[in-house]
């Protein structure tokens, strides 16, 4: 049972999974998608874990134009048949209009990454998809900027909308980012949406992830998106804040008691 006062709108992903309701909402996954070698055994690490989602980008946004830029589009194949094979929602990142209509043929949900949080055209463009978005905080977007870039997409059309907070820039290079659960909080109060945590992203480092999942389920979040790799130092892009399966493993588990108590 939650304890905030406001109402979460329940997203139904798929006729048996929704986020927002009374279970949380798991989300795990790789940064970047490798092969079909690599999402078929995370499938079947996570979909017994359990997880609700399986995540994983094809396109990523990456500071420099010389590093890997993603597996591209044979990504999409691996993403059908992991989809089909698991029966898991897919999650993946849409970097620009024109992958909109490919994306939506394979991935339940599609992912605006923090970069591209007041891209308004793509906002714009994403108001009239059949999918629900999930929409993660701009590095250094303020709750308000957030909460307007939701508002472009809803005013579009498309209302099935999910906030995700995975950090924003600060002065300390310690960690990656500095996870804002006072964001967390607040979104839930100010929106009726559902809000995910991204531990990942927010800290930049493996042994950060597992306790402020905790926190965030503690502070009332709606669920988590994690990156995991069955072997995470091999991880072609942020290997050092991606755990390892196991740990993803005992993560969940450890989320049990303290959802029932929030
Ligand atoms: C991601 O989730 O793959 C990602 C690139 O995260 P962010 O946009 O939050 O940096
Ligand atoms: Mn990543």
């Amino acid at each position: 049972t939650k304890t905030h006062l406001d109402h979460t709108s329940e997203i139904a992903i798929t006729p048996t999974i929704s986020v927002g309701g009374n279970e949380l909402f798991i989300v795990g996954g790789p940064c970047s998608i490798e092969s079909m070698a690599q999402m078929e055994t995370i499938a079947q690490a996570l979909r017994q874990a359990p997880v609700q989602a399986l995540r994983g980008g094809i396109y990523k946004p990456r500071t420099s134009p010389y590093a890997f830029q993603g597996i591209g589009d044979v990504g999409l194949d691996i993403l059908a048949a992991i989809q089909q094979r698991h029966g898991l929602p897919i999650i993946t990142e849409v970097m620009a209009i024109h992958q909109i209509d490919k994306l939506a043929a394979h991935a339940d949900v599609l992912q605006v990454g923090s970069r591209n949080m007041q891209n308004f055209d793509l906002l714009k463009a994403l108001g009239s998809v059949d999918k629900p978005i999930l929409l993660k905080r701009g590095l250094a977007a303020t709750v308000n900027e957030f909460v307007m870039a939701a508002e472009y997409i809803a005013s579009h059309g498309n209302t099935n909308i999910i906030l995700c907070e995975r950090g924003i820039r600060s002065f300390d290079s310690y960690t990656r980012n500095v996870l804002d659960l006072g964001a967390v909080v607040a979104l839930k109060q100010l929106t009726h949406l559902p809000v995910l945590v991204d531990p990942s992203h927010a800290t930049g480092k493996r042994e950060l992830v597992a306790p402020l999942a905790r926190a965030a389920i503690a502070a009332g979040a709606d669920g988590l998106m994690i990156e995991c790799h069955p072997q995470p130092e091999k991880s072609i892009s942020d290997a050092r804040q991606t755990i390892d399966l196991d740990a993803m493993q005992s993560l969940i588990n450890s989320l049990k008691p303290l959802a029932q108590a929030v």
